[in-house]
């Protein structure tokens, strides 16, 4: 619940924007994101004040984004009972690719005392830098802005290595500036404000830069940034034309 829940509907709706995930029409986006003058400074990607969430579902930017790269998948080839593991899920996309494309979906998130969201029965609690399934379960992992939170990324990289079957993939959003060629990572004593200044977020441990890709490699995947190459789905989707999807496949 939120107190945008208490507004109508029809004060946002209208024709000019559609949410790809529940359908809802829509004149205006809500708020996200935080406005700190490194994020312009970086140009970081995935990052920034923006009015982008859609009333009815809460679907964000990237989720939309990542809705739409599933779509192009299953153009090419069907994702029918393909296995996907959704770390820290968002509710509607997870939902929504479950039912659109038949797929066996798993949910876990590490719930922290003090955590906000509240999630389903279907999400189970999990760690991703110790993840509790078997070698090369899933053809598909999504996590999604997580790896910049996790205290250790590159176990949490090499555990989704571990659980993807061969020839499976995952995708690995994350704030990232290609303005650095080295990703920033908090110093251990760095305060809130710090983190706020040199990363962006109060809660983020890491910025990413360039770098991210050869981070992937070390870990045995194929990195390949995807680009939504469609002008009109983008404005109409109110998807963020500079973020791609983070592939990594194995
Ligand atoms: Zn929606």
């Amino acid at each position: 619940m939120n107190i945008y829940d208490f507004i109508p509907d029809f004060f946002f709706g209208g024709t000019k924007f559609e949410c790809n995930i529940c359908g809802f029409k829509a004149n205006k986006w809500l708020p996200r994101g935080h406005n700190y003058p490194i994020i312009r400074e970086l140009n970081i990607i995935g990052a920034g004040k923006r009015n982008v969430d859609c009333k009815k579902c809460g679907s964000s930017d990237r989720d939309r984004l990542i809705f739409e790269y599933f779509k192009d998948l299953n153009n090419s080839a069907s994702l029918k009972n393909k296995t996907l593991l959704h770390v820290a899920p968002e509710k509607t996309l997870s939902q929504k690719l479950e039912y659109r494309f038949d797929l066996k979906v798993y949910r876990i998130d590490y719930r922290a005392k003090g955590y906000r969201f509240v999630y389903d029965k279907s999400v189970i609690h999990g760690d991703v830098q110790q993840l509790q399934f078997e070698d090369e379960q899933f053809n598909i992992v999504i996590c999604n802005h997580v790896l910049e939170h996790v205290k250790d990324d590159n176990k949490a990289i090499s555990e989704i290595h571990r659980v993807l079957k061969k020839g499976g993939f995952a995708i690995l959003q994350v704030p990232i500036s290609m303005e650095l060629s080295k990703s920033i990572e908090a110093e251990e004593n760095w305060s809130r404000n710090e983190k706020k200044q040199n990363l962006g977020q109060h809660d983020h441990l890491r910025l990413y830069g360039q770098d991210f890709k050869t981070k992937l490699f070390q870990h045995q995947f194929e990195p390949l940034f995807w680009h939504f190459n469609n002008p009109e789905n983008i404005k109409q989707f109110r998807i963020n034309s500079s973020e791609f999807v983070i592939i990594a496949s194995k």
